[in-house]
């Protein structure tokens, strides 16, 4: 209690020099182009030499860690793509921490009013690509690890707060090989006791405990090229494809309502197909996210999918599962939850409640290897991969509070 008064107090006293911090940091690190996008679409981003490049963004955590003294375990499946992991505490009873953030972030895309690349300070808001999407909100968990370790309060846990800075959470490539989270877990790097992750938004008010499963379909229409002056002689793939979408989107999934997820989603997010308006198209795709709530299955959804098919009459599809993860909930009954109640309500005035989300975090991974780990974190939920990208400077200081109480609570 006494320490987690003088946290408190250590935060009201220097507010102004932790947001000068949190600020510098996010700043810094924005700056880098730590784009991460399926291999596929690489050749889109020229100024990327491989996905992601996480390196650029884990040197400038690398130079941080080194300058407040503490020590980490860099972790690469492989070359430019490392996950940077340091521990403050004593490490002594087995209970750890985990507090990951990812570095690399989602193309900039259209619409910036500003140069997505350099933050932008305005009406207590930093505006950048990734001051949201993990970049703010791993610079607040930073300075929460560097206001312990100068205040000498990691010689207080006997347990062990774990700030990890992660590659690769963007974007899944067909082959399934995981650089961060997943590689990980998988060669057993870590074992937290907990996980809370900051990447969700929600400002805060709500914790992640239940997330859908993210699967991405793509059914290829197969017709036959010929002259556009003489229709007749070919297949057009794409009329064929139109047909095919009108039965999906009539489609009605077979599942049960789950009371934290509610209802499954589909969204037909890519269409392409033709090259000139006097060619035939004989091909056509599509690209389907569907989110799934528990109980459905990927054979249950192909065969969905496949029942759609069969109604286009002479039509000739394929369908390819592009990646398939499972939804997962926990309960809301756990200690982690009601620690980021507490200190979230002596925080923030805010008693945050649990529900369930569309979209994924590594959450999801965790719980799939018993790690309990819920999503909870400043910042709007709508500012996520949208032009203009923002995040309130104030919520990266009350969250790196929070950071703090929550280690010396749960770790002590
Ligand atoms: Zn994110």
């Amino acid at each position: 209690m006494v320490n987690a008064q003088r946290v408190k107090k250590y935060f009201k006293e220097n507010r102004d020099k932790l947001r000068t911090e949190v600020i510098a940091l996010t700043t810094e690190m924005v700056k880098e182009k730590t784009v991460n996008v399926v291999s596929e679409k690489l050749g889109e981003h020229p100024y990327l030499k491989f996905r992601g490049e996480e390196y650029k963004v884990g040197n400038i955590v690398k130079k941080f860690l080194d300058k407040i003294d503490v020590q980490y375990d860099e972790y690469a499946r492989m070359e430019g793509r490392p996950n940077i992991i340091c521990g403050i505490g004593k490490n002594e009873n087995g209970k750890r921490l985990l507090m990951p953030a990812h570095m690399d972030i989602v193309p900039a895309g259209e619409g910036w009013d500003t140069d997505p690349f350099e933050v932008v300070e305005k009406d207590g808001m930093l505006i950048g690509r990734g001051t949201l999407d993990n970049k703010g909100p791993l610079a607040s968990i930073l300075v929460a690890g560097k206001v312990l370790k100068n205040m000498g309060l990691d010689q207080e846990i006997n347990g062990q707060l774990m700030i990890a800075a992660l590659a690769d959470e963007e974007a899944e490539d067909p082959d399934g090989i995981d650089y961060g989270i997943g590689y990980l877990m998988e060669e057993g790097f870590i074992e937290p006791t907990w996980a809370v992750i900051p990447d969700i938004g929600e400002n805060m008010k709500r914790i992640d405990i239940a997330e859908k499963g993210r699967t991405v379909f793509k059914i290829s229409a197969q017709g036959k090229q010929a002259h556009g002056s003489t229709p007749e002689r070919g297949v057009n793939a794409v009329f064929m494809m139109a047909r095919l979408v009108n039965e999906i989107e009539k489609m009605k999934f077979n599942y049960e309502v789950h009371d934290v997820l509610g209802h499954p989603s589909l969204n037909l997010g890519e269409m392409h197909g033709g090259a000139a308006p006097n060619i035939v198209p004989g091909t056509c795709d599509i690209l389907i996210d569907i989110r799934t709530v528990p109980g459905m299955t990927k054979d249950g959804v192909v065969s969905q999918l496949q029942e759609c098919i069969d109604k286009v009459e002479n039509g000739d599809f394929k369908i390819k599962v592009m990646s398939w993860n499972e939804p997962h909930a926990i309960s809301p009954d756990n200690e982690i939850v009601d620690a980021i109640k507490k200190h979230s309500k002596d925080v923030l005035g805010i008693d945050p409640e649990p529900f369930g989300m569309g979209g994924g975090t590594y959450a999801k991974t965790l719980n799939m290897k018993n790690v309990l780990a819920v999503g909870f974190g400043p910042g709007d939920d709508t500012a996520f991969h949208v032009a203009n990208e923002y995040v309130e400077i104030d919520q990266l200081i009350d969250f790196a509070l929070v950071t703090c109480l929550l280690s010396l609570d749960l770790l002590a």
